[in-house]
């Protein structure tokens, strides 16, 4: 059977969110760390506004299913996300950004927020910004794949990837064998509809793990209508990392020092546009496992 990973509910920035990783049972998914499922909602019930705050160590990597949100960092960078377009950040060092869904969106928001470690080799060096509009398209079964990150059945992601990486939207219409790589391991997410997996059902908002070994995975709807999921997949990631709010490093000092250098308004991280407030760092709490 397949392991489950149940989501745990947060709010980010005014907007319930389904947080998948990390979670207790499972830390990280190769070098996926993070994977948050905001929406489906309608923007008179909730507009996601996050106001500027700082990464370190890691990509954020950005969706949009529905809607559109607008990203500000301080590098100068401000860019729509629509659906079918991928925005990926690389922290390194230090970046801030804020993200709103502007005041002109109307109808259903619904946003896929995932992070990536970045690995010892790069984590130290500069933030960089990209906007993918044009990702590859594969149909594989019936199945249709958009390639976020890294490559399936043949078609490549021009995104960045500093390890051995898979992200790839899912619309899973017939009974599919989606050909994987045997030395990642993978999560696949049932965005919208209960999906059947291997020999196992991932309920609709759930993330099922699959460990490495296998060089194809078996999807089918597990109803009559196709399913919208997102497939994870990745090398287990070797390096030990520890995680405090938007921050990713390696230990507690690394952690403690971010915090002060963002809250002190350090140069480490620059200014971003946009008007809304910046959220202070909470602390490392002393101690903590
Ligand atoms: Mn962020």
């Amino acid at each position: 059977m397949i392991d489950l990973v149940e989501p745990r509910m947060s709010d980010v920035g005014g907007v319930t969110v389904a947080r998948l990783l990390p979670r207790a049972v499972r830390r990280t998914i190769g070098a996926w760390c993070f994977v948050d499922h905001a929406g489906p909602v309608d923007v008179d019930v909730a507009s996601m506004q996050v106001g500027p705050h700082p990464h370190i160590g890691l990509h954020t990597v950005s969706w949009m299913l529905a809607g559109e949100l607008v990203h500000r960092d301080s590098l100068g960078s401000e860019q729509v996300l629509r659906p079918g377009q991928l925005n990926l950040m690389t922290a390194g060092h230090g970046i801030a950004h804020a993200e709103q869904v502007p005041s002109r969106a109307r109808g259903e928001q619904h946003l896929l927020q995932l992070w990536v470690a970045q690995p010892e080799s790069t984590r130290h060096g500069p933030p960089e910004f990209a906007h993918h509009a044009d990702l590859p398209v594969v149909d594989v079964d019936g199945t249709t794949a958009t390639v976020l990150v890294g490559a399936l059945a043949g078609a490549r992601s021009p995104a960045r990837a500093d390890t051995p990486l898979l992200g790839a939207d899912l619309v899973v219409g017939t009974p599919t064998e989606v050909p994987v790589e045997p030395t990642f391991e993978h999560g696949i997410l049932a965005v919208d509809r209960d999906l059947a997996v291997a020999d196992g059902v991932v309920p609709a908002g759930t993330l099922g793990y699959l460990p490495p070994g296998a060089d194809r995975i078996a999807v089918r709807p597990a109803g009559s209508d196709p399913v919208r999921a997102l497939l994870l997949g990745g090398e287990p990631f070797p390096e030990r990392i520890r995680m405090h709010w938007n921050f990713v490093a390696r230990d507690d000092d690394e952690l403690r020092r971010a915090v002060d250098e963002w809250n002190g308004g350090d140069d480490r991280f620059g200014p971003v546009g946009g008007g809304l407030a910046r959220i202070p760092s909470p602390p490392v709490a002393p101690g903590r496992r």
